[in-house]
């Protein structure tokens, strides 16, 4: 990092170093302020990739950069690894793990997690994904289930060991359960030699109607005929109602299965809950004014799915990258305009407006769904805009270069790299990765 010349310009401290945090650093003029900003991660994570961590498709070094690393030689900004322990919003200071920092401006981008509707406890049985920790454990999971198979000579036990059950009908569970159809499909199959991985049970749970429900309706049929081919069984309108060790239950049936995911909810960083006296949503989201800031707090400002907002169109802003970039950018501007002298009060300040560039899904090889700006695809063209995409949108060179290298080879040889399994200290530990 560049030597901090601004001691004697406005501080600004980001919590944050996802698509909001880092979208506001970049558009942020480097002159007008010193920036600090601070992760509990030493890394930027590129979310949408996750699954492919997940599912052996990519190494964890495909989709996260260093934040030191991104902003190199940028002068005025300092990087601190450390979590954010609480907010003090009358004397404008954050603390966090390490030490206290005093700010002029704060930038609240500390994204969600993953929520359990109220049942943490199933946390240990079935892991989300949000983090490349959970990615790899996944994994894990998986590719120790299908090793214990392998030898598990109770056919019972085999059988669970072979099960998996995602639940959540969102884009990350159809996404997670049309890659592990095709893993043990197509991959993995060639590997065993006592079992046959692509007879694995890949059960996709969804408690409403439909997969994708914030997709156009034939789109989400056009996702579930694709994931059905692939071999995946999806479950509409079925709640889960437990979930323990070696299985859940769902609509009053048992199912035994070793691998559970939880693809189905996601609330707010628990730190906006330390933010006295500020009206949270549920999922503990901070209810931004229009122009971002947190009500009564004009110097604070909540993004990405942090907060939440109906936006000047009268739309709920979803919590997607593009609108956690989105806001990042329009949050620098407001302040650099304010620090460039221009004086509005914060209801005069510029109302925030979503501009939704589409939304889109992969299953699997060769086939996704996109919804662009009221533009339906599906199949082999909605895959390829979403492989551009996604290229497009992953930070670094490197990343970009090493990611394409890894599908080309994943596309031709119906191989997939990354499918070490670490982490696991011996025998007994297989299972509970
Ligand atoms: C598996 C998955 C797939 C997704 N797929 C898509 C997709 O295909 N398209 C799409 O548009 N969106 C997708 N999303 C959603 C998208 O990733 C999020 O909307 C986006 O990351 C939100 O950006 P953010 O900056 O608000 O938060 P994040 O990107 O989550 O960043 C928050 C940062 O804050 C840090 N942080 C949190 N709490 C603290 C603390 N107390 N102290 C210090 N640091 C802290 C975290 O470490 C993290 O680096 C996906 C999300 C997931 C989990």
């Amino acid at each position: 990092m560049a030597e901090n010349t601004g001691a004697r310009l406005p501080h600004i401290v980001v919590i944050g170093a996802g698509f909001a945090g880092m979208q506001f650093v970049r558009e942020f003029p480097g002159d007008l302020a010193r920036i600090t900003i601070i992760d509990r991660q030493n890394h930027h994570l590129f979310q949408p990739l996750l699954y492919q961590v997940a599912t052996a498709g990519l190494s964890a070094v495909d989709i996260a950069q260093p934040v030191r690393a991104v902003f190199g030689s940028r002068p005025n900004l300092d990087v601190i690894m450390a979590e954010v322990t609480a907010i003090d919003l009358v004397a404008k200071r954050v603390t966090h793990a390490r030490g206290e920092l005093p700010y002029d401006y704060l930038v609240i981008a500390a994204g969600g997690v993953t929520s359990y509707f109220g049942h943490p406890e199933w946390e240990r049985f079935a892991p989300g994904l949000k983090s490349l920790d959970d990615a790899l454990r996944i994994r894990r999971l998986i590719l120790c289930s299908l090793e214990r198979a392998e030898t598990e000579p109770d056919p019972v036990k085999r059988e669970a060991a072979m099960n998996i059950v995602i639940i959540g009908g969102g884009p990350t569970g159809v996404e997670v359960a049309g890659a592990l159809a095709e893993l043990t499909r197509t991959v993995l199959n060639r590997d065993f030699d006592r079992i046959d991985p692509s007879k694995v049970r890949v059960r996709l749970i969804q408690g409403g109607p439909r997969v994708l429900p914030s997709f156009p309706p034939e789109l989400s049929e056009c996702a579930r005929r694709q994931l059905e081919k692939l071999g995946v069984e999806v479950l509409t309108g079925v709640r889960v109602e437990s979930v323990h060790e070696g299985g859940l239950v769902v609509a009053g049936e048992a199912i035994r299965a070793d691998n559970v995911i939880w693809a189905a909810g996601v609330g707010a960083a628990p730190i906006t809950r330390r933010l006295a006296g500020v009206e949270l949503e549920r999922g503990g989201a901070i209810r931004v004014l229009p122009d971002l800031s947190v009500p009564g707090h004009p110097a604070v400002f909540a993004l990405g799915d942090a907060a939440a907002l109906t936006d000047a169109n009268g739309l709920p802003v979803p919590g997607v990258a593009q609108a956690a970039m989105q806001m990042g950018r329009h949050a620098a501007l407001t302040i650099a305009r304010e620090l460039r002298g221009e004086r509005f009060s914060p209801a005069g300040r510029p109302p925030f407006a979503y501009r939704d560039k589409g939304s889109m899904a992969t299953i699997g090889r060769s086939a996704a769904v996109a919804d662009i700006r009221g533009r339906q695809l599906s199949g082999f063209p909605a895959w390829i805009v979403w492989l551009l995409v996604h290229l497009l949108f992953l930070v670094g060179f490197r990343s970009k270069f090493s990611v394409l290298l890894s599908w080309t080879y994943s596309y031709f040889t119906y191989r997939r790299g990354a499918r070490i399994i670490t982490g696991v200290s011996g025998e007994g530990s297989a299972g509970s990765a």
